[in-house]
């Protein structure tokens, strides 16, 4: 639960968007680089959103299109197969009463009472990191090796695991010791208290990331190249966003996929763009993913985020208050479980907080998929490049499926799609047409010149 709940917090909160452009033709898995803007998006008076927006589409052929669909709707099913999976894991651990022998283990090697919780979660952790192995390195490695997405051979990807295990151990061990003593002392209050530990642990965990988490796989660097920087520095500083905060990962040493991201909070924020976007992103798709970036920034979708979390996080706590006592009633004995204070219940809280993770997986994707939009405009009201925001949506298509179905977008995309996106680009630069017409137009207070980018969102 704590590994899972932490990933989905930092899941929520740490937006993955991408996007790019270059002049090198592009590999099998890549999305075609559109630095020429197609005819029909090209601003003139007969300018037409849909048809615009279908002149992007018709970049990406059919045989790219089939393979972004494939890899995106694999990921429908993996949600599903690691529910499942992980289910089986967590009752194999019960019913073999393994969870009460690493209890006892634990008891038999310390009489303290937290070093015993925190033997029992290494072990815990170990068993079932070697049980989940066999999909963890299909969905991590081997898919992605298939899809081109991967860039990291087998040794390298496995340090990463070994290093996310490491981790692991360390939070989820500190995590879990707090939480099974708050259970213990508080018989009566758990639900709240508990809520209330998991909620401050997360935030902590979100505040050191970019900062301690995040450096142990990748080296995070602060942007100096002036040609990207200038313009992204103009864009912060017309947002009200402290310059030092724009930094790039280098991401190419696990993965081919373009994408920013907003993360932490307090003085730990910062906007990082990874080193793909920046080597084949455009600059106009550059300043276009940085609008979208600072829009998470400015909109406060961090601490927004954090308060629909705290909602979450109560739901949880209550949810498995009313669920706990129920299961131990009818299984306790079978699987040696003492009561609700013994750590060997750690798999039961993991299988329900599955269960609980698998049922509001549309709901989580649909409020990060609200911020998402909320953030596209802003950026296309700030950066105003309409076609930089369509070469980096048909970009990110290398990952996600362009056009799916309604019902489809709302349940599993935790971003609006690449065809809504192109959309939303052409229908803002119909209505900020102006902006775009060859200088030849009659000057006009309205001319690029003069307006601010405020009156852009406006028009
Ligand atoms: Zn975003």
């Amino acid at each position: 639960m704590i590994v899972h709940k932490t990933a989905v917090a930092v899941s929520i909160l740490v937006c993955l968007c991408a996007a790019l452009a270059f002049a090198q033709p592009p590999g099998p898995n890549q999305m075609p680089s559109v630095i020429e803007v197609p005819a029909a998006a090209q601003a003139n008076a007969s300018f037409d959103a849909t048809a615009a927006t279908d002149a992007y589409m018709a970049q990406i052929s059919p045989e790219k299109t089939r393979r972004s669909n494939d890899y995106f709707e694999g990921g429908y099913w993996l949600i599903l197969w690691d529910f499942l999976y992980g289910v089986v894991i967590a009752l194999l651990v019960l019913n073999t009463r393994w969870s009460a022998g690493m209890r006892n283990l634990a008891e038999r090697i310390t009489r303290f009472k937290p070093i015993q919780t925190f033997i029992y979660w290494v072990q815990y952790l170990i068993v079932s990191s070697v049980l989940g192995f066999p999909l963890a390195a299909y969905e991590g490695y081997f898919r992605e090796h298939k899809y081109g997405m991967a860039t990291q051979t087998f040794g390298p990807w496995l340090v990463d695991q070994f290093k996310g295990l490491a981790i692991g151990i360390v939070l989820g061990g500190i995590l879990v010791m707090l939480l099974v003593g708050v259970v213990r002392r508080f018989p009566r209050n758990w639900p709240v208290l508990g809520a209330a530990v998991s909620y401050v642990f997360i935030i902590f965990t979100i505040f050191i990331a970019p900062v301690i988490l995040v450096p142990i796989f990748n080296k995070v660097t602060p942007l100096n190249d002036p040609k990207i920087v200038n313009p992204i520095l103009r864009l912060a500083r017309q947002n009200g966003i402290p310059a030092k905060d724009v930094y790039t990962i280098d991401a190419s040493r696990q993965t081919t996929q373009m994408s920013a991201n907003v993360s932490g909070f307090g003085n730990t924020m910062r906007i990082t763009l990874n080193d793909n976007l920046l080597r084949r992103g455009s600059p106009e798709e550059i300043q276009a993913v940085m609008g979208h970036e600072m829009g998470h920034y400015v909109l406060n979708h961090i601490y927004k985020g954090l308060t629909f979390l705290l909602i979450v996080d109560l739901v949880f706590w209550f949810y498995l208050w009313g669920t706990v006592g129920g299961a131990l009633k009818r299984w306790g004995e079978k699987w040696q479980i003492r009561g609700i204070g013994d750590t060997a219940i750690v798999p039961l809280v993991i299988l329900l907080g599955s269960v609980f993770g698998f049922v509001i997986t549309p709901v989580m994707n649909s409020y990060t998929r609200t911020q998402e939009y909320e953030a596209d405009m802003y950026g296309l009201n700030t950066s105003r490049q309409p076609d930089g925001f369509a070469q980096a949506a048909i970009h990110l298509g290398e990952y996600r499926k362009m056009s799916p179905g309604a019902a489809e977008e709302w349940i599993f995309f935790d971003h609006p799609s690449g065809r809504n996106r192109i959309y939303a680009a052409m229908r803002w630069k119909a209505e900020n047409l102006k902006l775009f017409m060859p200088q030849t137009e009659p000057a006009t207070a309205g001319t690029p010149a003069a307006a601010s980018p405020a009156d852009a969102g406006k028009k």
